[in-house]
């Protein structure tokens, strides 16, 4: 698996966990204070369906407050004159307040008056059950006695639900203590519900009520009311709602029953859809990071190895040692690139060693038979390209098996380092190779040169050999010399048959007498009209 796949996997790998554990982070504290938000704004719901269900019953203590009759009642308790009860407390007279009974009670607690609004479709609450002893109704209408306060509260008659009020009668223009009281009630219907409702636009119903809060249902805070007595509401989650369940106390704040609020959860849906909007942000943003992640370590990192594997895969097929790599920074890679460098500058030296050691005679310095051959195929290929001349000529040195013999073999290998030495200034020129084909054998390859001009080099690596004075006792001469054989290369003619043709004219120089050039007759045409196969000088 390359390194930029490797980085773009772990790189994606990194951003997806990254962003799961920012996702899930994100989405529990998010989750856990929407909740809270939610339902603290459920409870303030609630807090306003009840306040809201105090103004209702508030309206009907306003309706007692704003009664012009108060003194006339007062009176009326003492003097329970009828005309005053028909004019103010008959049917007729509750419907335009709408409500639905009124009771007036003397000062000892005796119900004096249980008047009923006429309301045919409804039925008529069965205020003549009051009038039992010890009703317990009747009693929580009551409430105690000596209570001179004003007060209102949920109650339940022949099983109707009724918001009710009593105040205290008394002269409102004498500070007498109270004559007893009157009780109103409206019905808490559906009526009243509908405008509750309407007016606080909240979605509520009566329920019967409800026991402490349930695996599912959590406690809210508490809600004092006046009116529907203290409790909190219990909370419980539904998808689209929060159900709260707040239980009410009636008049003798004993439990009634339960106000049920659905609210919706809009803020839930809100903080859904923006903490998915987050969510994609956040993705979005990882990826973003995460892509000029890759394009960054792509650029510091995979790019320049690559450059660096390049060019190092170019050097090794190509087999050039001398090329180097491209350093670039000084960094790390820079270092790899410097070390690789130095690893070529090695390779480089051994080879050239390698390949001098393998074209190289050791002992003299010249070129071995090797180079020589494929010196001469290049020579061939080029004469034949260009026309130019080109001549072999071949040196063995005389009764050398002698001259080791004589003065022994180190004095032989000095004889031929010193037949190097001449060779290697005859075959100076540009273009020319004297080469130790072995033992003593040597070759000079001229090229661009006449038949007479090497020849005349011939001559002269001869006399120059000669001229050494090197002792040879036992040698026809006296002293160290050579027999060469030259050979120029004919239109189309293979190295090989060079060689031969040059070998087989050092061969006659030798059967001649020896120290002497011998030359090939071919291809010397100054020379072929002396006559004869060939010509030794
Ligand atoms: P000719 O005149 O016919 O060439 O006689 P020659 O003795 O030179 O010829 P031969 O081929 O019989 O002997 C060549 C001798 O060269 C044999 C060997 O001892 C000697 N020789 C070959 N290589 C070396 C070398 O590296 N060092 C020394 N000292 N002698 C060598
Ligand atoms: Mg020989
Ligand atoms: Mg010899």
């Amino acid at each position: 698996m390359s390194l930029l796949v490797r980085l773009i996997l772990g790189v994606v790998g990194l951003i997806a966990v990254a962003a799961l554990l920012a996702s899930n982070l994100l989405q529990r504290g998010f989750g856990a204070s929407y909740a809270q938000i939610e339902r603290d704004a459920a409870q303030h719901e609630m807090q306003r369906l009840v306040s809201a269900l105090e103004i209702e019953a508030r309206s009907l203590s306003q309706l007692l407050l704003g009664w012009a009759h108060w003194s006339e009642l007062y009176a009326y308790v003492g003097t329970r004159d009828a005309a005053f009860r028909r004019d103010n407390l008959s049917p007729a007279t509750l419907a335009p307040s709408d409500l639905d009974w009124v009771l007036v009670i003397g000062a000892n607690g005796e119900l004096l008056d249980a008047v009923a609004a006429v309301r045919p479709a409804q039925g008529l609450p069965d205020l003549a059950r009051l009038k039992a002893p010890g009703d317990p109704l009747f009693a929580a209408l009551r409430g105690p006695l000596a209570a001179d306060a004003q007060h209102c509260g949920v109650a339940v008659l022949a099983g109707v639900q009724y918001l009710a009020c009593r105040m205290p009668i008394r002269d409102t223009t004498v500070m007498q203590p109270p004559r007893g009281m009157v009780v109103l009630g409206r019905r808490f219907d559906a009526r009243m519900i509908q405008r509750v409702r309407k007016e606080s636009q909240l979605d509520f119903a009566l329920a019967p009520a409800s026991n402490g809060p349930s695996a599912d249902e959590v406690a809210g805070a508490p809600i004092a009311s006046p009116v529907f007595g203290h409790a909190s509401p219990l909370i419980r989650t539904l998808p689209d709602t929060l159900e709260l369940r707040l239980n009410i106390s009636d008049l003798n704040a004993k439990p009634f029953g339960a106000l049920v609020l659905h609210v919706p959860r809009e803020i839930s849906a809100l903080g859904r859809s923006s903490l998915h909007k987050a969510q994609l942000e956040l993705l979005a943003l990882a990826m973003l990071i995460g892509v000029l992640l890759i394009f960054a370590v792509d650029r510091i990192l995979v790019y320049r190895l690559r450059r660096l594997t390049a060019d190092i895969d170019r050097i090794r097929t190509e087999k050039n040692w001398s090329l180097r790599v491209d350093e670039q920074r000084h960094d790390e890679i820079g270092r790899l690139a410097a070390h690789t460098n130095a690893l070529l500058g090695v390779i480089d030296a051994q080879v050239q060693d390698l390949e001098k050691r393998a074209t190289t005679d050791s002992l003299t310095g010249l070129a071995n038979r090797r180079a020589f051959s494929e010196r001469l195929e290049q020579a061939i290929r080029r004469q034949q390209r260009s026309g130019a001349a080109l001549a072999l000529i071949m040196l063995d040195i005389d009764a050398f098996k002698a001259f080791n013999d004589r003065y022994g073999h180190a004095a032989g290998d000095r004889a031929l380092e010193q037949v190097g030495t001449i060779l290697q200034s005859a075959g100076a020129r540009v273009g020319d190779l004297s080469a130790r084909l072995g033992g003593e054998e040597f070759a000079i390859l001229v090229e661009n040169t006449s038949p007479e001009g090497a020849l005349t080099l011939a001559q002269h690596v001869r006399l120059a050999i000669e001229a050494l004075g090197i002792a040879h006792k036992t040698a026809p001469h006296g002293r160290l010399t050579v027999s060469i054989g030259l050979a120029v290369l004919q239109h189309g003619e293979s190295g090989e048959t060079l060689y031969q043709r040059a070998d087989a004219a050092l061969y006659r120089a030798k059967e001649e007498g020896r120290n002497r050039v011998a030359v090939a007759r071919e291809g010397m045409p100054v020379l072929m009209e002396a006559g004869g196969r060939s010509v030794s000088v």
